[in-house]
């Protein structure tokens, strides 16, 4: 069989090694005559496991000790809500960014829960750039900024870290975490689903400042309650140890790639590669700005629409699957993320010149 490269938005590509490790110790994890799935989450073996999944993800994102790591269920649509439930704290207001699709969820729903102040929005540009940070419209007594670094749909991405002073900064990193370092400081939460850049669909991760958590609004659920899980070390309830697990194990791979330095200059360079094929050819489009084109995710579209199918179809001949754009969009979309080899991005780019020259 030749080389299938997926790249599909989410759930997403994971390095094959980590698969193997999974498959290897799938029925007896490190001679406990268990699979993982099986053990108790309260057991020593899956204590280590997550507590290594947890020091490993410190480490790579160098998170400070202030800040708590949970291990969450519900995705980031959970933290949606969870969001204002824990960081209104007796305020009454929040700004959101609004950059695109997935901007537009989080604000809907913290619109539940608060008076949401768009403080910037691009949808005049359809979402194809950024609002310029000078024209954010913030309000000082907002309890949190939330915004969206890496827009999955859109293909919009932040490169650079909006300062907000002494309000919290809340960035939903579902589909950019672990692309690259950050300065996890800068922030009051950080919340990803795993299903993009981190492992299995069913695990969230949840980085927050030790000062935002305890003071939810009344009646929230237990299982919307920062304090409650941090203070059960994310086993409020049973957590969903097999995504923890191969969250660990994906961290320990990224490691072995040599941490988020190396993982950004082979994004960077991946990126590259797929945007330049693109601005260098008269059939291929990309409707995002250059200064906000995303690392991870690559919209981009035929000169001919009406070629959109075949390209589809050739494409999964060659083995490149799904690069159809999401419907709200329209055109292809090319997710590339950590786990996609730069092999893969070179297939890409092969196939569209081909395609390009019978077609175009
Ligand atoms: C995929 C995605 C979500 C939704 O994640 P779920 O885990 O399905 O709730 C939210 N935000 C961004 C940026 C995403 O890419």
């Amino acid at each position: 069989m030749s080389a299938i490269y997926n790249f599909s938005a989410g759930p997403a590509v994971l390095p094959k090694a980590v698969l193997e490790q999974a498959r290897d110790e799938l029925l007896d994890w490190h001679g406990s005559g268990m699979s993982v799935m099986e053990m108790s989450h309260r057991g020593k073996e899956f204590l280590s496991i997550a507590e290594q999944a947890e020091a490993d993800l410190r480490e790579l994102l160098t998170i400070p000790d202030n800040y708590r790591v949970l291990f969450l269920q519900g995705g980031a649509t959970s933290q949606f809500a969870m969001v204002p439930l824990n960081l209104l704290r007796g305020k009454q207001q929040a700004d959101y960014i609004n950059t695109g699709a997935w901007s537009k969820k989080a604000i809907a729903e913290a619109g539940r829960f608060c008076e949401v102040n768009v403080a910037a929005s691009a949808e005049d540009s359809r979402f194809t750039t950024i609002p310029a940070f000078e024209s954010w419209q913030l309000n000082p007594d907002a309890a949190y900024v939330h915004y969206t670094p890496n827009e999955t749909i859109g293909g919009v991405e932040f490169h650079w870290v909006p300062d907000t002073g002494d309000v919290p900064l809340v960035a939903d990193m579902s589909s950019t975490i672990l692309s690259r370092p950050i300065d996890v400081s800068r922030y009051g939460v950080i919340y990803a689903g795993a299903q993009k850049n981190i492992g299995p669909a069913g695990l969230t991760v949840v980085i927050v400042r030790d000062d935002l958590i305890g003071d939810t609004l009344a009646g929230t659920p237990s299982m919307y309650d920062y304090k409650l899980h941090a203070d059960n070390g994310s086993m409020l309830n049973t957590p969903p140890t097999y995504g923890w697990y191969l969250a660990g194990l994906v961290f320990g791979w990224l490691k072995q790639q040599g941490g988020l330095d190396a993982m950004a200059e082979i994004n960077r360079r991946k990126a590259g590669h797929l945007y330049a094929a693109v601005a260098g050819s008269a059939f291929y489009n990309s409707p995002v700005d250059v200064e906000c084109h995303s690392w991870m995710n690559v919209p981009f579209t035929l000169a001919d629409a009406d070629l959109d199918s075949e390209f589809l179809a050739q494409a999964k001949t060659a083995g490149l699957l799904n690069l159809k754009g999401h419907r709200s969009v329209g055109g292809m979309r090319a997710s590339i993320y950590n786990a996609m080899p730069a092999a893969g991005v070179a297939a890409l780019i092969d196939f569209m010149g081909e395609f390009e020259r019978t077609h175009g």
